[in-house]
């Protein structure tokens, strides 16, 4: 019995993962193509705050600007504008 109600609850909660938004790339809208890693303010909307790169599906940048943020952040981390670990 009690297998059969574990069973059940996964269904369900499938059934709630969809009211999803579309996220569109804010760097496709704003027309940026390169961004710089001098732009802290900019980058560190798409870190956390332990400096660790946010995800794609929680930002929604396009995988290009996904990519160019990662540069940034690694860039900046190298020049020491952000963090390797923060806190
Ligand atoms: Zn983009």
């Amino acid at each position: 019995m009690s297998e059969v109600k574990t069973e059940e609850k996964v269904v369900t909660t499938k059934k709630y993962r969809k009211p999803s938004k579309k996220k569109v790339c804010a760097f496709c809208v704003a027309g940026e193509k390169y961004i710089d890693y001098k732009d802290i303010a900019k980058i560190r909307k798409y870190i956390t705050e332990r400096g660790k790169i946010l995800p794609r599906r929680q930002t929604g940048v396009c995988a290009f600007h996904q990519r160019e943020i990662t540069n940034a952040v690694k860039r900046a981390r190298n020049m020491a504008l952000l963090p390797y670990v923060g806190d």
